[in-house]
């Protein structure tokens, strides 16, 4: 409607206030994904399987074997704004989970069917919540939650149309799980797409068990080709590997920077990073990374964005010199035994 037919000022209908912040959080199924994952990992997860159908169109759903939901919350686990992760604006301020916005069981519930299946520690059996009825009933389950999302976006055909081939949405879905394999080599990650296995990174462990996934994710070479990043003190401390300028490519597909567990784009970060490559690789070459930098989680918010993908930091300047001068001294020095430290 155009001014001229203004219509006196309403509140949304409660379903539509849902599909339109469902807007924000969900662009695609690597999304969908995302969050699942997120949440398996905040219950505690060991071993996570993803499946697929459609590139996730169809079906995705990410079973975990975390601590599960009680019965009795499982109804409220759906609703806008409902979380068991943060109670107070103090805690929000230090918050260690993935997830505290309460939106994403909501925000997937309002554009696709959801079901959630889950048992709790100490329950006798799982229950099954549909999202649409909102019935339960008892299911056989061990430990643990289900997540099955199907037809995504059913409801909002002009979100549909965006999606790219099923191909290029399971590629999506595989890189968010990718992102989370890099942060949690303790946890066992599984997908699978039209019933056949696409890509399994074992839980490792031991003193080796960062370098161990990386390798397994992104293969022996990058280990080859990159050197150990440690650049402990202050208040910021930046941890990981950095590639060789030889390892740099054409394009910017292995750069991943975490943030206290959490994977992030930030342009102060990446312009540290560039600065510390720019005397080393020229033209349009892209370096590879895989840095993790751990910071007082009350200098940095977290709280930008729904999807979380984007930060704050209190001081960028700190970091930013953190994370050149961590970059620089790894280059500059590779320890003996670094380039060669591939694991068997
Ligand atoms: P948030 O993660 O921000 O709390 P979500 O909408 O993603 O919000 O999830 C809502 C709540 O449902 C969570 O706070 C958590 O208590 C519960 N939950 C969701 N997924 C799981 C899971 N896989 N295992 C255990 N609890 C879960
Ligand atoms: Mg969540």
């Amino acid at each position: 409607p155009t001014a001229s037919t203004r219509r006196p000022i309403r509140e949304l209908p409660d379903e539509l206030i849902s599909q339109i912040a469902a807007g924000e959080v969900v662009e695609r199924p690597a999304s969908v994904v995302r969050e699942l994952v997120d949440n398996a990992l905040d219950a505690g997860a060991r071993e996570i399987t993803v499946r697929l159908s459609a590139g996730g169109v169809r079906l995705i759903s990410v079973e975990d074997d975390g601590g599960g939901i009680p019965r009795d919350e499982l109804t409220v686990a759906l609703r806008r704004h409902a979380t068991s992760k943060i109670a107070s604006l103090n805690e929000l301020e230090t918050v260690g989970t993935m997830g505290f916005r309460g939106e994403a069981l909501a925000a997937i519930n309002a554009i696709a069917d959801l079901s959630l299946l889950s048992r709790a520690a100490g329950a006798e059996h799982a229950w099954a919540l549909d999202g649409r009825t909102g019935e339960l009933r008892p299911v056989a389950r061990a430990v643990g939650t289900t997540l099955e999302v199907r037809e995504l976006f059913y409801a909002t055909p002009a979100r549909r149309k965006f999606l790219k081939t099923d191909a290029t949405e399971l590629a999506h879905c595989v890189e968010a799980v990718r992102r989370h394999a890099l942060a949690r080599p303790d946890v066992g990650f599984s997908i699978w797409h039209e019933g056949k296995l696409v890509e399994q990174w074992r839980a490792a462990s031991g003193a080796e068990l960062q370098l161990q996934r990386l390798g397994d994710v992104l293969g022996d070479e990058f280990v080859a080709q990159s050197v150990a990043v440690d650049r402990p003190g202050g208040a910021v401390r930046v941890v990981g590997r950095a590639g060789i300028p030889d390892a740099a490519r054409s394009r910017a597909d292995q750069q991943f920077f975490y943030v206290n567990g959490r994977f992030v784009r930030d342009k102060v970060l990446a312009h540290a990073v560039r600065s510390a490559y720019e005397d080393v690789l020229h033209g349009q070459r892209q370096p590879v990374y895989v840095l993790y930098l751990e910071i007082d989680p009350a200098r940095v918010d977290v709280n930008v964005h729904p999807t979380k993908i984007e930060v704050r930091f209190r001081d960028g300047r700190e970091v930013h010199q953190a994370v050149r001068h961590a970059i620089e001294d790894a280059l500059a020095a590779p320890r003996a035994g670094d380039a060669v430290n591939v694991p068997a």
